[in-house]
């Protein structure tokens, strides 16, 4: 069964003329969800990784159980006042209006290797201002890993421009 196949399509959410890309029936299904773990670990098998740093929330589920896989440490990068310890944030542009994630001071080490992952990357902006966390802490970010892209936004064309290595499952129009 590929893989593709068995993400949802739900049209016109969370807005009219958005078609939004939802992984949790591939999630809920055992074999789709261990495919996807796998083939990341099989991909990223040969290169040195310190942590995979995980966006919320989506970010979570598929970066904590390549985590496990990879017998690394797992991050997470949230939304504006929900960590509890000290933190720094990055602010960035949406489409209308402004988002912020923020991650723990203490989450990286100066030096460490981290895989970034998120379940899907469109404009690249997320990911660009996770980028800029990771890199602020001092690591060295190894890649940017997601179940899905959607070439046409232009996110990961904008990765790899920065230098980063995008690496993706999967494609939408
Ligand atoms: P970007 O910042 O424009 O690249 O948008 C990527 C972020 O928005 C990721 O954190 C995704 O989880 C979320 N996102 C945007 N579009 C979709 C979608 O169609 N399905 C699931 N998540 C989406």
């Amino acid at each position: 069964m590929p893989l593709k196949s068995l993400i949802r399509t739900i049209p016109h959410y969370p807005k009219q003329g958005i078609q939004f890309r939802d992984i949790t029936t591939l999630l809920k299904d055992p074999v789709g969800f261990r495919m996807v773990i796998d083939a990341f670990a099989q991909h990223y098998a040969n290169q040195p990784i310190d942590k995979i740093a995980g966006i919320e929330a989506r970010g979570f589920i598929v970066g904590a159980a390549l985590a496990y896989k990879l017998g690394v440490g797992f991050v997470p990068i949230r939304k504006s006042g929900k960590l509890p310890a000290e933190t720094i944030g990055h602010d960035y542009a949406l489409e209308y209006g402004a988002d912020r994630v923020e991650i723990h001071t203490d989450a990286i080490a100066q030096g460490e290797r981290v895989l970034l992952v998120d379940d899907l990357i469109a404009t690249g902006g997320t990911a660009e201002a996770s980028v800029a966390l990771l890199q602020k802490l001092g690591s060295v970010v190894v890649g940017c890993a997601f179940v899905i892209n959607l070439p046409d936004l232009g996110g990961s064309q904008r990765l790899a421009d920065a230098g980063l290595v995008p690496y993706s499952l999967c494609e939408f129009e």
